[in-house]
């Protein structure tokens, strides 16, 4: 069920760099990488045959931080032809995944490094992210099921997390025994390289995980419809993952399982009795945090009629304090979006409310890189948004008190049904509108991003995903062979 009350906690074993001393500490380990130039290619369990290499670029200031060969179409087919199981006992396998937790831990300063400078990682979410992959590592090791392995697995992971999503997928298919063909995502190959190279480092063997880059629209069918394919995990855009279902369908075995993570329409709920301060920092956070690159974003905000419009300067105020720049600097909130693709689709949904009026704040951004300015976009109500915009756009709608079931059913009839936030001092408001919310994490007088491995398992339902969630108690069942796994969440 959705992750009600739960506290947070922290969340690392004894990985503490978010207190002041260790400033000087995290700068000391990231600075030999702020001119490191990395060279990614395939990881194979046979020789690789990969492509002419390209540059990648720092979203930033578009410098170029590396090079990725990606993988050819014999790349693909050597990948499934190697790949062999993990068949080492379980708590060997978990023995691995811890030792492979403590090498991330120690590269913390290349791990920032990369995060800054290939994904657009201001260094707050840099920290969560590495906590978050070291997490899934530990919390799947310590959690492994008595059960047999699915087989191969294909793991297609997303930029907006391309070390955590990347190590929790990779991490929860390796803990079952699996064969892993880990795909990261086109813009974020390097961190993902390094990963990779750290779990063969602690002795994940070769064949049970490959690293195989290359652009989903050209691997990608070969790498989810095929017989010798044991499931897929995927996170990414809910049309994509349709895509993959089918070519599972055609190729795959029956049964082969589809984990998947993808969009969202994400609400919240503000009403009169909210603590406005309290609220105006969990928008903050929950739209503008990762440049709103998260699917647990929110994206509209339903704002009460009698507080909206002293609601609204203190919420364009606290907009008007967020710092844009380069995710290097320490002082930034609000790094670059993850390519120019992005920049113009978000940048063309914000003319249009532009030329429609509805603009009620913009910020200005940097003229380098690939930035947008966080935004709010006033909108009568969540039936207006189209699609997922994936970036720092916050919508906002007013309504009522004696409309909130309609603002319930308006949130519901989206369909998605990812994350869901709600402020208010009401118990019994509490109660009925978590109850008919259709969402995998709600989230009550706090943000709604950073769900914390372990403590609150992240997912979603009807189009947000196939569950189960992520860093939670049934996800590594999804994992095993058919007979064995355990369905539903
Ligand atoms: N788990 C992340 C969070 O709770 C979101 C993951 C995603 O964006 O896919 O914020």
């Amino acid at each position: 069920g959705p992750a009600l009350f739960q506290p947070e906690r922290p969340n690392s074993q004894g990985f503490d760099l978010g207190h002041a001393p260790t400033l000087s500490r995290i700068e000391a380990a990231r600075a030999p990488f702020l001119n490191h130039s990395w060279r990614a290619s395939p990881l194979l369990a046979c020789d690789a045959v990969p492509e002419a290499p390209q540059t990648v670029t720092n979203p930033a200031d578009g410098s170029a931080i590396g090079t990725i060969a990606q993988a050819s179409p014999q790349d693909v087919e050597g990948a499934l032809a190697a790949a062999v199981g993990w068949d080492a006992p379980a708590a060997e396998r978990a023995t691995v995944l811890n030792r492979a937790a403590d090498l991330y831990e120690e590269h913390f300063g290349e791990f920032f490094a990369i995060l800054a400078r290939e994904a657009g990682k201001s260094q707050p979410d840099a920290i969560a992210e590495l906590r978050e992959a070291v997490d899934f590592l530990r919390y799947y090791a310590a959690n492994i099921p008595d059960a047999k392995p699915a087989g191969v697995f294909t793991c297609i992971s997303p930029w907006n997390f391309p070390l955590a999503i990347f190590t929790g997928q990779v991490a929860a298919a390796l803990a079952v025994g699996n064969a892993v063909i880990a795909k990261p995502a086109e813009q974020t190959p390097l961190v993902a390289f390094r990963a990779v190279e750290l779990l063969h480092a602690a002795g994940v063997p070769r064949a049970a995980l490959q690293y195989l880059p290359g652009p989903g629209r050209k691997i990608g069918p070969a790498l989810t419809g095929d017989a010798r394919i044991g499931g897929v995990a995927f996170t990414g855009s809910t049309a994509t993952a349709l895509h993959i279902r089918r070519a599972m369908a055609e190729g795959c075995q029956p049964g082969a399982p589809l984990i998947a993570e993808t969009g969202g329409l994400n609400a919240m709920i503000v009403d009169s009795t909210a603590l406005p301060e309290q609220a105006v920092q969990s928008i903050i956070e929950s739209a503008f945090q990762s440049a709103g690159q998260r699917c647990s974003a929110l994206r509209c905000l339903y704002i009460q009629d009698d507080i909206a419009d002293d609601f609204l300067t203190m919420l364009t105020g606290a907009m008007e304090c967020l710092s844009m720049g380069n995710p290097w600097q320490l002082s930034t909130d609000c790094g670059p979006v993850i390519d120019q693709t992005a920049q113009d689709r978000i940048t063309a949904h914000i003319a249009d409310a532009r030329a429609q009026g509805r603009v009620l704040a913009e910020l200005t951004a940097p003229d380098t890189g690939t930035f947008v300015a966080p935004t709010l976009i006033e909108i009568a109500g969540i039936a207006d948004l189209k699609e997922e915009i994936f970036g720092p756009v916050l919508h906002v709608a007013r309504f009522k008190s004696h409309e909130i079931d309609a603002v319930i059913d308006a949130i519901n009839a989206t369909g998605y049904g990812l994350t869901f936030g709600l402020h208010t001092r009401i118990d019994d408001r509490v109660q009925h509108v978590c109850d008919r919310i259709h969402a995998g994490n709600i989230y009550v007088n706090r943000n709604q991003i950073g769900a914390i491995v372990g403590s609150q398992p992240f997912g979603g339902e009807g189009l947000s995903g196939t569950g189960p969630k992520a860093g939670g108690p049934l996800y590594l069942s999804r994992f095993c062979a058919p007979d064995r796994q355990t369905t539903g969440d």
